[in-house]
């Protein structure tokens, strides 16, 4: 990964109020204010991001596939799109995409699918790296929803079938999410090794928080 690389994907119209790489498989936690908004750069390309969002005032309302697949009128997620919680209430907005297409579909890979759909375990998993993060944030695993997956390539085809395909997004790609509220966010950086969805090899990702001018 290129010195390059990094400097250009950290270039935001306004002021960085924190920027980390996020290691593969590592799991990570923020409170963003209302107007912040979080950079998330796909390093490497193809690497699925497990994300949920928490209204920072009562994480018992949180965010909700439904809700923002409905107002959405897509499946996928793009630029423009709102995610919204379980009050359907605007919690983020998708400012900018280099994508053009993320999944909210498949949800959290865990030990146990794995077993089941591969017949393999690993030593972690999304589901693991959530509870977690929430332990730390006094949560468990009665507060995971289904989640987005950032750069997660899961096509719907015309009779309704559904796979996890090969990423589309390439290294730098990236999206920028404008906190409509305070929130927390909680990623996992996806382990994932037995299908495509983080291209068989996990790698970092970037996480800019940064204040527009
Ligand atoms: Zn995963």
């Amino acid at each position: 990964m290129a010195q390059v690389e990094l400097s250009r994907t950290t270039e935001v119209p306004g002021r960085i109020l924190s920027d980390e790489v996020l290691p593969a498989r590592a799991w990570w936690h923020k409170r963003l204010d209302r107007g912040s908004v979080l950079r998330i750069v796909d390093l490497e390309g193809c690497q699925a991001v497990d994300t949920i969002v928490y209204d920072a005032a009562d994480t018992a309302v949180r965010y909700n596939a439904a809700n923002t697949m409905k107002l959405a009128g897509s499946v996928y997620l793009s630029k423009g799109c709102v995610i919204y919680d379980d009050l359907a209430r605007p919690m983020m907005t998708m400012i900018e995409d280099t994508v053009g297409r993320h999944d909210t579909l498949a949800g959290n890979c865990s030990r146990e699918i794995n077993m089941v759909r591969y017949g393999a375990t690993a030593p972690t998993s999304c589901r693991d790296n959530f509870i977690a993060a929430l332990a730390e944030l006094g949560m468990s695993a009665r507060d995971i929803p289904a989640n987005i997956n950032f750069f997660m390539h899961v096509p719907v085809d015309g009779d309704g079938r559904v796979a996890i395909a090969d990423g589309i997004s390439k290294p730098g790609d990236y999206v920028d999410l404008r906190c409509e509220r305070d929130v927390i966010v909680v990623i996992s950086n996806c382990p994932q090794e037995h299908n495509p969805c983080s291209g068989g090899r996990p790698t970092p990702i970037r996480l800019t928080v940064w204040q527009p001018a």
